[in-house]
């Protein structure tokens, strides 16, 4: 195992009715904002809940936090902050509200261009430059919940970008499951997905040492596995929205990553797909995911065939056979989610998606990814175009 260190202050509280704990959580004489997405909130009683807990709150409210968040809208968020002298934010939605926060978290304080914060990615370390902030999760998927990253899309320059660092911790998170019963289907296939993809990331490397680490990693894949499909047609039934949204959390809180390699090139080349054609991000990455296997397959397929082992049973003769029949069964699964696995699928103007993210990505000087860095620029753009 590398060495490592795990730190994770986010006071982590699941169950049903807990969002009734908030005013205990929000610090004594806070003046806060209350930001949300584009309303779900108001229709499924999550809204009329925060509300009825923070009655003697002193509070302003933030609406229309897009899926993808934009600097654009969260720069008016920052304004408010400012000139209203808040000093706390409830985030109250999925990933997007949450990473918006984040970044509105980072960018009151931030001296010079908040640009900057994404252009040149600032960690932010110092927790007291920061804006605290708490969250109600509305959709397990990201795990932005218990982790201290977000991802921010820059409307002008078409970027979908990353930030964050050790003061970017969510305070605390409600994650009440019940509301998962509210969430469309495309909202749930791609919660799963996406939880499954994180996973993907931090384990399909190379075998290693870290045993237990690998073991926890297949335990939270089978448990999707198992309830992914299930939880689509019946979000309502707790136990399984209940497992779901700890499988999500627990996917991207820093706990599977300890001591181990990570690849991160599904994400990276997945958020350059959103940011060129709008698909949600869940769905590039079960576009990219697979194809990035097969095109890592020298490197990856020791990783591949105990994955397929293990967690799918497959029995072939070699190494080979394995990893190639875990790749179909991958596939299979993400089909059964709901995910189309093809660019082609989504778009007719799929053949400038390669030039477009190989150049994009020589204009950020990243030359190679993966946890070998060999995934080079040549191989983003064989992934690409077997995409296609
Ligand atoms: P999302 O973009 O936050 O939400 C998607 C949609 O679901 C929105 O239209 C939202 O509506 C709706 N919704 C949320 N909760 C609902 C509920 N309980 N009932 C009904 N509708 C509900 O989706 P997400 O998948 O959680 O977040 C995706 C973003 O997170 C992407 O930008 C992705 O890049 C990023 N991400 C972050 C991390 C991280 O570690 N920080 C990791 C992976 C991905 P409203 O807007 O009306 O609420
Ligand atoms: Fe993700």
């Amino acid at each position: 195992m590398t060495n490592f260190e795990l730190y994770n202050p986010t006071n982590y509280i699941f169950g049903k009715g807990q969002i009734a704990k908030l005013s205990e959580l929000i610090p004594a004489n806070s003046k806060i904002l209350l930001a949300y997405g584009g309303g779900s909130i108001f229709k499924n009683g999550v809204y009329d809940q925060v509300k009825a807990a923070l009655s003697s709150v002193e509070m302003v409210e933030f609406g229309g936090i897009e899926p993808n968040p934009r600097f654009e809208t969260l720069m008016k968020a920052v304004e408010i902050i400012r000139n209203e002298k808040i000093n706390f934010i409830l985030a109250v939605g999925g990933g997007s509200v949450i990473d918006g926060v984040k970044f509105i978290s980072g960018a009151v304080n931030f001296e010079g261009d908040a640009i900057e914060i994404l252009k040149k990615r600032v960690l932010f370390k110092d927790i007291s430059k920061v804006i605290p902030f708490g969250t109600v999760l509305t959709l397990p998927a990201t795990g932005s919940e218990m982790n201290s990253g977000a991802v921010v899309t820059i409307e002008a320059s078409q970027e979908k970008l990353t930030l964050g660092g050790s003061a970017l911790f969510p305070k605390f998170s409600i994650c009440d499951p019940t509301v998962v019963a509210s969430l469309p289907k495309r909202q749930l296939e791609n919660g799963v997905v996406d939880a499954f993809t994180h996973v993907m990331e931090q384990y399909l490397t190379y075998p290693h040492d870290a045993l237990l680490q690998d073991r926890i990693a297949e335990s939270i894949l089978q448990t999707l596995i198992e309830i992914g499909p299930e939880v689509v047609q019946h979000p309502s039934d707790y136990k399984l929205a209940s497992n779901f949204m700890w499988c999500a959390t627990m996917a991207l809180n820093g706990l599977i990553q300890k001591g181990v390699p990570s690849d991160w090139a599904t994400h990276m080349i997945g958020h350059e797909l959103t940011a060129l054609y709008e698909i949600d991000h869940a769905r590039t990455l079960a576009i990219i995911g697979p194809n990035l296997y097969r095109a890592m397959f020298e490197t990856k397929k020791e990783k591949l065939a105990q994955y397929g082992e293990r967690v799918w049973n497959v029995e072939g003769n070699s190494i080979e056979e394995k990893a190639t029949q875990a790749i179909e069964k991958t596939v299979e699964f993400l089909h059964k989610m709901g995910m189309e696995t093809k660019l082609s699928n989504y778009t007719t103007d799929y053949e400038k998606a390669s030039d477009f993210i190989v150049n994009r990505f020589e204009e950020r000087g990243w030359k190679a990814m993966g946890e070998k860095q060999n995934i080079t620029l040549e191989k983003v753009r064989q992934i690409v175009e077997m995409s296609y």
